[in-house]
């Protein structure tokens, strides 16, 4: 009996034993990966396990040691691109047997922010480094389109008057960096797909006099969902445009849908699934929770924000009806759920799903450069459609006819908004009082918010 006993207690023993071990098994780096954006550059560590880590700086020269506590490397350091601000390269190596060094040549110093993430659907555990210039340079930096000289000779609403005369468009290219979003049949990621689309939208709106663009992201990165709002918020845009083109169940499902927010539920099961996907992006793509202090998300339902979903839904419908035009739709209605995207209390936002790149069609036609224009052609007059209907206070638009080649001189428009004065609006314009009065037939300086008032040309 009490060998029995024992043997059951040694046997026990052995696979606490054995199971330690186990747990205690090398965790090994399976992906490593670089990605830069205009802010930062973010160092991503997939691992088998969570992994202990510690960060530190050595100067002349600058470099960055990350050690990774009995773990081990299975995968290629990933090369830097020559841009990044911070990063010249990687390298690695063992570090008392079981450890894992890696070093980080830098071209300044910076400063490090890392968390760990865990793990979804699409990866393992993961570590994120964040690093920044540590002067501050680069930091905060907004996206602006990657095209030079955008901002110079718009035409009549004169871009170069800076913002308050030009209507903003936000773009904003779904997924990026770590979150690919969907990806087709034939290896397509939505992200590549939607950046495409966003910067053919970005070249467009720039070449229409009184529109200008706000690119969110511009390259291979991912941002946040609620940095997206805060962008489009810090630049006063006029309208957010979220471009996707995600993956459905049924490989047949295809053609266009336009989304707007909703807090009351979605307007099918489909939508309230394609939400809970896209809100799950900052998962995928990696944002520090810890630090999101001001969601949006708990900001009051009011006034603005009725105001705002509805002009949301004008947009969306303006949208909608122009891509109807381009080919099939998916459905013939505004769609709406709960997209965390869409939750500027004062900026109307829509989520433009260009096309399934589930369906293989789609996904061909989705690469195509052409196509990619079509689409973004179709979105601007949608945009255009809903501003001259809806114009933003205070903006210039342009009356001219498009293709009259009467020689310029178009009529411009300026509408009221609060706090203008008659006297204000002749000073901004360069026109004198009284030519401005005389051109509108006003009889006296009196004018009203929402007033349309028309701007004697230059002579
Ligand atoms: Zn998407």
């Amino acid at each position: 009996m009490l060998v029995n006993r024992l043997i059951s207690t040694l046997l026990l023993l052995l696979l606490a034993v054995a199971a330690q071990s186990v747990c205690a098994e090398q965790a090994s780096v399976r992906g490593a990966r670089v990605w830069t954006d205009p802010a930062k550059t973010r160092l991503v560590f997939e691992t088998s396990s969570a992994i202990t880590h510690r960060i530190f700086p050595l100067d002349e020269p600058d470099r960055l040691v990350i050690d990774l506590d009995d773990a081990r490397m299975e995968s290629n350091l990933p090369k830097v691109d020559l841009g990044d601000a911070v990063l010249v390269g990687l390298r690695g190596g063992v570090r008392g047997g079981s450890h894992l060094r890696i070093v980080l040549d830098l071209k300044q110093p910076v400063r490090a922010k890392s968390f760990a993430l865990s793990p979804n659907e699409r990866y393992g555990h993961r570590l994120v480094i964040d690093l920044t210039p540590k002067d501050g340079s680069g930091v905060r930096r907004v996206a602006l389109p990657s095209f030079p000289n955008s901002s110079l000779s718009k035409g009549v609403a004169g871009k170069g008057a800076g913002r308050g005369s030009a209507v903003v468009v936000a773009i904003d290219a779904g997924h990026g960096g770590e979150d690919p979003g969907a990806i087709g049949a034939g290896g397509t990621k939505e992200k590549d797909v939607t950046l495409a689309i966003a910067r053919e939208l970005a070249k467009l709106i720039e070449r229409e006099p009184g529109l200008e663009a706000l690119m969110i992201r511009d390259g291979d990165y991912y941002v946040g969902l609620q940095q997206r709002i805060d962008m489009a918020r810090e630049r006063r845009a006029d309208l957010f445009v979220s471009i996707h083109a995600d993956a459905f169940a049924s490989a047949n499902a295809k053609g266009s849908s336009v989304y707007t927010l909703s807090y009351s539920g979605a307007s099918s099961e489909a939508a309230k699934w394609l939400a809970s996907r896209e809100n799950s992006a900052d998962l995928i793509g990696g944002v520090d929770l810890s630090t999101n202090d001001d969601l949006l998300a708990t900001v009051l339902m009011d006034m603005t924000q009725n105001a705002t979903i509805e002009h949301s839904t004008e947009a969306a419908a303006m949208v909608l009806a122009n891509l109807g035009r381009l080919g099939v739709v998916h459905r013939n209605d505004v769609q709406r759920a709960g997209f965390a995207v869409l939750k500027a209390p004062d900026v109307p936002s829509i989520l433009v799903e260009t096309a399934f790149i589930s369906n293989s069609e789609e996904e061909k036609r989705l690469r195509d450069r052409g196509h990619q224009r079509q689409l973004a052609v179709a979105i601007l007059d949608g945009v255009k459609g809903y501003f001259s209907k809806f114009p933003p206070r205070g903006v210039l638009v342009d009356t001219s006819p498009r293709s009259g080649g009467s020689g310029g001189g178009g009529a411009r428009e300026y509408v009221i908004g609060p706090g203008d004065t008659l006297s204000g609006i002749a000073k901004q314009h360069s026109v004198s009082i009284s030519a401005l009065r005389a051109h509108n037939g006003l009889n006296d300086d009196m004018i009203r918010v929402g007033q349309v008032l028309s701007i004697p040309g230059d002579s």
